[in-house]
C-alpha cells in the first residue's frame, strides 16, 4: 500500500515539530515537507533535526504552494493571519486540509468552509482523543441539566498563547449550549472585570489562566446550590494533539469534499 504523504504548514512552530515527531512514529504515512515563515530561524534547516530526531533530509522551505500541490494531505498548524491564504490554495487543488490553527475571525473561518467544497477539510479546536470526549460529555450533560446548573469554563495554557478564550475553551462552550440548545453567543461571557453584578442565569461563563508551560487545561464546571459537576482534561504533552491530527490526516484517505470534525473521525 503507498504511503500517504502529509505536508505541514507552520513546520517550525511548536506544533509543527510535534508532528514530525507523531508522523516519524506513525505507520502508514510519510512527511513530504514542511514550510515556515520567511522570518523562521529554522530556515534551510532539516526538519528531523528541528524536532529532535535524526536528520529526514527534508529542509524547512517557504514555498507553501509547491507543498500543498505535492502533498496527499496538508497539516496546518500556522496563524489565523495566513489561513485565508492556505484555505485558497486548497480550495483551488483539492487536497486534503487537516486544519488545528485556532483563534479564526468570521472571513478566515468562511474561506476554510468554502475550501470544504472542493476538498476533504477536518478542522477541529483540539485534536486530543480525550477533550473530543469531553465534548460530548459536556453536551450530554448540558442537555440533562436546567439552568440553575451555572455554566462556567476555565482554562489555562502557556504563556506564549496569542488567543483568548482558547479554541477548546469556545468549542466545550458550543458544545454546552448545543446540549442547552442556545446560541453561545447570546449567552457567552467572555470578560468580567470591575462592578459586573449578579450572575446572569443561563449564562456561559469563561475564565482565562496564562503561565508557565502548560500544554493545555479545561474544566467545564456545572455549579448548583450544594453541588458541583466539573469535567477536567489535562493536556500534559502537545504530542497528544500532533497524534490526533495524524489520525485524521491518515482518515482524509478516499474521503469526499466537506467539512470534517474530530467527533466525526472517532465516532463520537
Ligand atoms: P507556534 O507559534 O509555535 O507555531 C506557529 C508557526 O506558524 C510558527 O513557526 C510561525 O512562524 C508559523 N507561521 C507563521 N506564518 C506562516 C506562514 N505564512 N506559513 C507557514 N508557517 C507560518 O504556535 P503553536 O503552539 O504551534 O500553535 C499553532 C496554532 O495551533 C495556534 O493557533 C494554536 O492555538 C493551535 N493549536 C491547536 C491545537 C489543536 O489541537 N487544534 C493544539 C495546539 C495548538
Amino acid at each position: 500500500m503507498t504511503e500517504l504523504s502529509i505536508g505541514i504548514l507552520g513546520a517550525g512552530g511548536r506544533m509543527g515539530r510535534a508532528l514530525v515527531r507523531a508522523i516519524n512514529d506513525a505507520e502508514g504515512c510519510v512527511l513530504l515537507g514542511g514550510v515556515d515563515a520567511d522570518t523562521h530561524a529554522g530556515q534551510g534547516k532539516d526538519l528531523g533535526t528541528l524536532a529532535g530526531l535524526e536528520p529526514a533530509g527534508i529542509a524547512l522551505t517557504t514555498d507553501t504552494r509547491a507543498l500543498v500541490e505535492a502533498a496527499d494531505v496538508i497539516i496546518d498548524f500556522t496563524v489565523p493571519a495566513v489561513i485565508e491564504r492556505h484555505a485558497a490554495l486548497v480550495a483551488e487543488t483539492g487536497t486534503s486540509y487537516v486544519v488545528g490553527t485556532t483563534g479564526l475571525e468570521a472571513a478566515q473561518q468562511q474561506a476554510i468552509e468554502a475550501a470544504a467544497e472542493t476538498a476533504a477539510v477536518i478542522q477541529a479546536a483540539n485534536f486530543s482523543l480525550g477533550v473530543n470526549l469531553a465534548l460530548a460529555l459536556t453536551r450530554q450533560a448540558a442537555a440533562a441539566l436546567g439552568e440553575e446548573f451555572d455554566i462556567e469554563i476555565v482554562e489555562m495554557h502557556h504563556r506564549h498563547k496569542i488567543d483568548a478564550p482558547s479554541g477548546t475553551a469556545l468549542a466545550l462552550g458550543q458544545a454546552a449550549a448545543d446540549g442547552r440548545q442556545v446560541n453561545l453567543d447570546q449567552v457567552a461571557d467572555r470578560g468580567r472585570d470591575g462592578i459586573t453584578g449578579a450572575r446572569k442565569r443561563g449564562d456561559i461563563g469563561f475564565a482565562v489562566l496564562r503561565g508557565g508551560n502548560v500544554a493545555g487545561d479545561h474544566s467545564v464546571v456545572f455549579a448548583a446550590d450544594d453541588e458541583r459537576i466539573e469535567i477536567t482534561h489535562k493536556a500534559a504533552d502537545r504530542m497528544i494533539f500532533a497524534r490526533g491530527a495524524v489520525q485524521a490526516a491518515l482518515w482524509t484517505s478516499g474521503r469526499d469534499p466537506g467539512l470534517y470534525s474530530m467527533q466525526d473521525i472517532l465516532g463520537f
